[in-house]
């Protein structure tokens, strides 16, 4: 009975993210962005409602209907001033703006109509009368109300999208602009519509969720997680199963705050329960990369001069300042600490980390556990409270490898609620810490409490920024950089060069974990009194505002981006009182962010350093950065023969769906030889490629290579058993040089690397072999340009030096001539003949340039339908009646013009 009873108490809440959630839902149908944005106009409205309800006595409906219109408003504006522009940018970006609009939005309510932030309570827009269901169930009206509004809304959104021209023009544009466009429907208009109507439909859910958490901003901005979480359970796409996720993680919270005592699991639980769904259902490797996309600028990470003055600056301000100005400048080094941990996830490695306030929360409070419960010395107790967040992080960089984009994104807010309602915000569990001292701290006779010895404290948290940011410039100029950073710019590719996507993705969330842990402890330790209220989830929102103000990407922006930060010098500075500013810094930093977004979304260290670089160009200071001359080779010199490798398929089938890729496919490939793959478009060529190099997993048959069966290995995984592939989309690493890419390739980079870079980076001088290959490919003069600068047959070139440069034995090609022209057709010619003979190396070569195929390889396998239905020696196979006819018969001209071709040279 009380189950059941819990259960109808859990439905109203349930409902309202349900509603909440079909506004995220038809946003992101709508115009393909995650709105995190979506709580905080359901505060807005909900305060606009009970305000125009309760202070000016507008009638209920009056006033719902101002509320609505109002939001709808509020909607168009944010997609026309924020949304519409960043249409082509990147998704993080546009991440980072919602969050902006959400701090902006959450920031104005905060600073006028709540102010003292003090919770409101408000009378239920609908009746309470108690209705007896059973003798010992009962239910207020409303909660029913609310559970009919939901499906209400539901429904009606559902007969829209089904049944309207409408409905129908918003599905085409959620798969391509143009259709939509065609069908007489501006994409722009439908954007303005959905973002109106997903902001009316998030004001009713406000409108509904106030009477029952109370109008408070905070509580009202954050029901974003848990109707994210409702969205997620409808794919993004189901309105039914988004309303049926809403309502049991609505129930799921009801029953767990009855039966489980612990409190904070009522929040965790659910969406626990969706990281691990989302976990278990991503992948280790995106389907495709969205290789269009332009990630933030990074800084080359050379320590220079202004680094060594900044530091010898900030030094002599530390010691002859004033004790009073210490306090904030102690403050602006613990957040850029913190803030450098955003450099590391998000920056280097293009993981967007929603979690990083509340892992420095999780340093805080095992600093606050060991000091007081364990009377461990503080100086101990901070580096084995950074010690014990590793394990926290380590399950963050799991969860985080295996999706990406706004699934990401929800993962780590997801993880960061579930910590802070179970740790940092836990009365619970803080009861005993609360209020208590920890121990001021020293080593040995050396006094560095913040309190009595500010100035050493001081000097400490300096010290302690400069190695981070030494340690993060050796990382990014080393191997382990250009890892992290080939991640960031296509992880498929990556992986085909032997990079182990989730190992990189791992060691980056725990550095970065380490690092912020770091920050945490040390304020902990600075005010010797238990205190986590600072470590809120809303406090990583803003670190990652501040960092992209700065430049995510650089060092310096870390530092830079504590400006946007109240109670930071620059603060100080700007606001010229002894406040540090307040809410107008988050309030001003969050349209900063937005304007930044916009126009430069490298942040502002990354201005600074362009202009430093012009500057010093017009000073003659430096020339253009010269190339070393590459050892001119016209062919692969230096015979370092690849030891003997063979792959083998046995049986393979690949299937989509109802359609058969590959069907009982069979081949071996061995060093030393050049097999060719050729095939009219659809008939498994690229599938075959993928499914030998691990890309794709078969549905049956067994991939053998050297003896070994890898059938259930990945990519990189093969690649150290000597496999290396090219794609047909080319896949670079588009902010990554042509010497850097090419170079990822022979990056010999063992698992200590990632620990030796930090401290001294290995970069040794290109070796012979890549110097050799960029030669062959004819790259030399554009070695440290990006490939987006390189014309279409340069960046084949690039991707096919990319796959020769590794110590590979086996190298699978798709479609490497695709684009080239005359010369370089040759070049390709003469690399594909001198791999094989000068180096062993044996080829796979699908392409569609018979004439090169028939010349080059030893044998041929002809492919249709995802069969092999010929397969010989060149001359053999030309003969073979089923390939004219299946094959070449679609190509007969270009087969008679190739033979009469060759006719004309003989
Ligand atoms: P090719 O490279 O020879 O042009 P592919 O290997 O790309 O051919 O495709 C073979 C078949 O498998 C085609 O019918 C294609 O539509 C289908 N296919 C390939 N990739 C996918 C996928 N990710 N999902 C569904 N079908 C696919
Ligand atoms: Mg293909």
């Amino acid at each position: 009975m009380e189950l059941i009873q819990f259960a109808i108490l859990g439905l109203g809440l349930g409902a309202v993210y349900a509603v909440l959630a079909e506004s995220v839902v038809v946003v992101y149908k709508g115009s393909g962005v995650l709105n995190f944005a979506a709580g905080a106009q359901a505060m807005l409205g909900a305060f606009l409602f009970y305000r125009l309800r309760d202070d000016y006595e507008i009638p209920g409906v009056l006033a719902l209907a101002i509320t609505l219109l109002a939001m709808g408003a509020v909607g168009a504006v944010t997609y026309q001033l924020v949304i519409r522009p960043l249409r082509s940018a990147p998704a993080t970006s546009r991440l980072v703006a919602t969050l902006a609009v959400m701090t902006l939005m959450l920031q104005v309510v905060d600073m006028t109509w709540a102010k003292g932030g003090t919770v409101l309570s408000v009378r239920s827009p609908f009746p309470e009368t108690q209705l007896t269901i059973a003798s010992s169930i009962s239910v207020t009206a409303d909660r029913l109300l609310f559970v009919l509004t939901g499906i209400l809304a539901c429904f009606v959104l559902v007969m829209i999208e089904r049944h309207t021209r409408l409905g129908l023009a918003t599905r085409a544009v959620a798969e391509n602009r143009l259709v939509a466009a065609s069908m007489g429907w501006s994409p722009d208009a439908i954007g303005n519509l959905t973002w109106a109507s997903g902001a009316a439909l998030a004001a009713v859910a406000g409108i509904l969720t106030a009477p029952l958490s109370g109008l408070s901003t905070g509580t009202l901005t954050f029901l974003v997680v848990p109707a994210l979480a409702a969205a997620l359970t409808g794919g993004f796409r189901s309105l039914p199963l988004t309303l049926a996720g809403g309502l049991m993680i609505g129930i799921a919270q009801s029953e767990l705050t009855r039966y489980v005592s612990t409190p904070g699991w009522g929040t965790a639980a659910p969406l626990l329960l969706v990281v691990v769904v989302l976990t278990v259902r991503g992948s280790n490797l995106p389907s495709q990369d969205d290789v269009s996309e332009r990630r933030p600028s990074v800084g080359s990470g050379r320590v220079g001069w202004p680094a060594v003055a900044g530091f010898a600056a900030a030094l002599t301000l530390i010691v002859a300042a004033p004790v009073s100005a210490l306090d904030s400048i102690t403050a602006t080094l613990l957040l850029t600490i913190i803030l450098l941990s955003i450099v590391i996830v998000t920056g280097y490695s293009g993981q967007l980390s929603l979690a990083q306030m509340t892992i420095a929360g999780l340093g805080a409070y095992f600093t606050a556990v060991l000091s007081i419960e364990a009377d461990v010395p503080t100086a101990l107790a901070i580096p084995l409270a950074v010690a014990l967040c590793i394990p926290v992080s380590l399950l963050i960089g799991i969860v985080a490898a295996r999706s990406r984009g706004a699934s990401l994104a929800i993962s780590t807010l997801g993880l960061a609620v579930a910590i802070d309602a179970l740790v940092i915000a836990n009365p619970q569990r803080l009861s005993a810490l609360v209020g208590q001292q920890i121990g001021p701290l020293a080593v040995g006779e050396l006094r560095l409490d913040a309190v009595n010895h500010p100035t050493a404290f001081a000097v400490l948290v300096l010290l302690v920024v400069t190695v981070i940011a030494v340690v993060m410039s050796n990382l990014r100029r080393g191997a382990t950089g250009r890892r992290l950073l080939a991640v960031r710019a296509n992880e498929r590719a990556a992986a085909s060069l032997g990079v182990s996507v989730v190992s990189v993705k791992i060691y980056a969330f725990c550095l970065a974990a380490c690092v912020a842990a770091g920050a945490g402890a040390l304020m902990e330790a600075r005010v010797e009194t238990t205190d986590l209220t600072g470590f809120t989830v809303f406090g990583s929102i803003t670190a990652i505002l501040n960092t992209t103000i700065g430049g995510v990407g650089w060092v310096s922006g870390a530092l830079v981006g504590t400006t946007g930060a109240p109670g930071t010098v620059q603060a100080q500075i700007l606001t010229g009182d002894g406040s540090g500013g307040s809410g107008w810094m988050v309030l001003i930093g969050a349209f900063v962010v937005l304007v930044i977004i916009l126009c430069s979304p490298d942040g502002i260290s990354a201005l600074i350093s362009a202009q430093a670089t012009t500057l010093r160009q017009r000073l003659h200071m430096t020339h253009r950065h010269q190339l070393t001359p590459l050892a001119l080779e016209s062919t692969l010199g230096s015979p370092a023969v690849r030891p003997p490798v063979t792959l083998t398929a046995k049986a393979v089938g690949v299937r989509f769906g109802g359609v058969a890729a590959l069907d009982d496919i069979d081949i071996v490939l061995t060093t030393g030889e050049i097999v060719g793959v050729i095939g009219p478009n659809g008939a498994g060529k690229s599938t075959l490629i993928d499914t030998l190099s691990g890309f794709r997993r078969p549905n049956s048959g067994r991939v053998i290579l050297n003896g070994k069966d890898v059938t259930r290995l990945g990519p990189a995984a093969r690649t150290h058993h000597g496999l290396v592939r090219s794609f047909q989309q080319l896949e670079l690493f588009e902010d990554l040089t042509v010497m850097e890419n090419v170079r990822l390739a022979a990056d010999h980079t063992p698992w200590w690397r990632y620990a030796t870079d930090l401290l001294r980076p290995a970069n040794r001088p290109p070796s012979t072999q890549v110097l050799s290959v960029i030669t062959a490919c004819g790259l030399n003069a554009v070695t440290d340009r990006l490939p987006r600068e390189l014309d279409y047959g340069r960046r084949h070139l690039l991707s096919i030096a990319r796959a020769c440069a590794s110590d590979a034995s086996l190298i699978l090609l798709d479609e490497p001539a695709a684009g080239l022209q005359g010369a370089d057709r040759a070049r390709l010619g003469q690399l594909l003949r001198d791999l094989t003979r000068n180096w062993g190396v044996g080829l796979l070569l699908v392409e569609h340039d018979i004439d090169l195929v028939f010349r080059t390889c030893d044998r041929v396998i002809v492919m249709d339908f995802g069969r092999i239905i010929a397969s010989g020696p060149p001359a053999e196979v030309r003969l073979d009646a089923r390939v004219i006819e299946a094959y070449l018969g679609k190509t007969e001209i270009s087969v008679d013009s190739v033979s009469v071709r060759k006719a004309g040279e003989e």
